[in-house]
């Protein structure tokens, strides 16, 4: 059965990439694709950003949620919550891949979302996902006599920092020791003169150009070190995680899927 697929972010970057990677899958269909209201795209042929012309439907500033089966987000906080409460309460599942959010902000989002199937994950990338398991095993062999430190670099216009996935890549490394990031995570280094603080996760972050997403983690102990690193190289990677994720999840019954699930690795 094909799987009708609305979109949101009509005029974002991912949000182009997604609708993208929609029209391309053979088992779903494109049935919406919803720009901010305002957006010079609204009412503007869907074609022009999905580059196929038998695409037919027009970009909406009104998600439509009549004929869909699930709806795929990377917007912005504010919306994606408008749009999750759309989903609850039209019963539609939900794959998020917005970052961002502030801790009221994810609470609200959990909530909201309780009636529904939905997968929210920080990196739709494979071999991310793939890096959280890595890292975990890294921490659990090595973590104990290691600094550790995660750099990121993305394109300038990231407004975010540091990113959900650097984020999610220093809780897997957290959690497979023992500890709580929130408790050894270090983001600023610039307000006090001391040495570096045993046992804590040191980050850092780059924004310039079009860098689509660099993240690296580095284990650094007496005499070696280990750096699991993940480039990606287009935002196809997230787009086709989330396209598959929402394939996962669409006939699922309510409840938070992760991409660990979509993966087999949980
Ligand atoms: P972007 O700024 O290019 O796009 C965001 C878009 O959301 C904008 O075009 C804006 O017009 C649109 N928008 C805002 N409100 C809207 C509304 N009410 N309805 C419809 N559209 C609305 O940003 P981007 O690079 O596309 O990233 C979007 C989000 O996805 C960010 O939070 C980013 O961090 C995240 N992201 C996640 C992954 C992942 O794998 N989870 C990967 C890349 C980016």
């Amino acid at each position: 059965m094909t799987l009708r697929v609305a979109v949101t972010g009509a005029s974002g970057r991912m949000g182009q990439a997604v609708a993208r990677a929609v029209a391309a899958e053979p088992d779903a269909e494109l049935v919406s694709l919803v720009a901010r209201p305002g957006s010079s795209l609204v009412g503007t042929s869907a074609a022009s950003v999905v580059g196929d012309k038998r695409c037919a439907i027009a970009i909406s500033d009104t998600l439509d949620l009549q004929s869909t089966d699930i709806v795929i987000d990377f917007t912005l906080p504010e919306s994606s919550l408008v749009t999750a409460s759309a989903c609850a309460a039209a019963g539609i599942p939900i794959v998020i891949g917005t970052t961002g959010f502030t801790a009221a902000e994810q609470a609200e989002m959990e909530s909201t979302l309780a009636p529904v199937a939905r997968c929210q994950a920080a990196n739709f990338s494979m071999g991310v996902n793939l890096a959280y398991r890595l890292l975990s095993l890294a921490a659990k062999v090595m973590g104990a006599e290691s600094d550790i430190e995660i750099h990121e670099a993305h394109h300038k216009h990231k407004i975010d920092a540091p990113s959900g996935t650097a984020l999610a890549m220093g809780r897997a490394v957290a959690d497979a020791m023992g500890h709580s990031l929130d408790d050894i995570a270090r983001y600023d280094r610039s307000a006090k003169r001391e040495v570096r603080d045993p046992g804590s996760i040191g980050f850092s972050v780059t924004r310039a150009g079009e860098i689509v997403g660099e993240h690296t983690v580095l284990f650094a102990s007496e005499g070696e070190q280990l750096e699991i690193t993940h480039k990606a190289g287009s935002r196809d990677a997230f787009a086709n995680g989330a396209v598959r994720a929402a394939k996962f999840i669409a006939s699922k019954p309510a409840g938070a899927y992760t991409m660990a699930d979509v993966l087999g690795l949980s």
